[in-house]
């Protein structure tokens, strides 16, 4: 087993959604992790009362930063020159079938008769950032406009007319561009060639998250792996 810190710097805005929304206010809400008590304290007119409050910072689920990751890693799988040993099953298949026989795709990745080899670990915000985020969130504990978020509008376009939607105005939460890093575990043992290509596929990404219409989720470097404790 080996175990790679990856990071994720962010060129602008990300929204990964949670499928939360809060009726009327924000339509997509980004994901949060688990529930921490912090204890926030408010002025209020009789002096300063002291509450205790849950708090959930925003972070971005593995499967959608392997899910981007496989993408760039089955476009290169398909273009020439690779070493030998790197191979994709045929285009006309979805997946490999016999676990005896699988291809890099299918062997590093999964496939849904096999498990996959890499897992891809949530992407919290970088540790110097959870500070700065855990303060702008105690500043105003506020349940539907998130200090630690942006909200961002957008209209819905009619699929037949290209025309804006009448009463179709939305509004998203986005995280400002900033660094998440996340763990990446590779159950067994990779092949030179192997390593550099998860390495080059993962460079490759351009981009993680919703609403890449307007530029969101860019990456700065794609994804970037470092060895646990290594430089990059
Ligand atoms: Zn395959």
């Amino acid at each position: 087993m080996t175990e790679w810190i990856y990071t994720l710097k962010f060129r602008s805005s990300v929204s990964v959604f949670s499928g939360l929304a809060v009726a009327g206010l924000v339509d997509r809400m980004v994901m949060r992790n688990h529930k921490k008590i912090v204890t926030v304290h408010s002025p209020t007119q009789n002096g300063e009362v002291e509450t205790e409050q849950l708090q959930k910072l925003p972070f971005i689920p593995g499967s959608s930063v392997k899910g981007r990751w496989r993408f760039f890693a089955e476009r290169l799988l398909q273009s020439n020159g690779l070493p030998d040993g790197l191979i994709i099953h045929k285009s006309n298949k979805p997946s490999c079938k016999d676990p005896n026989n699988l291809c890099t795709l299918c062997k590093l990745f999964g496939s849904p008769a096999f498990p996959s080899m890499l897992f891809v670990g949530q992407a919290e915000l970088d540790g110097t950032l959870q500070d700065h985020f855990e303060k702008l969130l105690e500043q105003n504990p506020n349940p539907v406009v998130h200090p630690d978020t942006e909200l961002r509008p957008g209209t819905a376009i009619s699929r037949i007319t290209r025309t804006t939607l009448k009463d179709h105005l939305f509004f998203n939460e986005a995280v400002p561009p900033v660094i998440f890093s996340g763990k990446l575990i590779i159950n067994d043992t990779l092949n030179d060639n192997e390593e550099k290509f998860l390495k080059a596929s993962a460079s490759l990404v351009d981009r993680i998250g919703g609403r890449k219409s307007i530029g969101m989720g860019a990456l700065d470097g794609g994804i970037r792996i470092a060895s646990k404790g290594g430089d990059r």
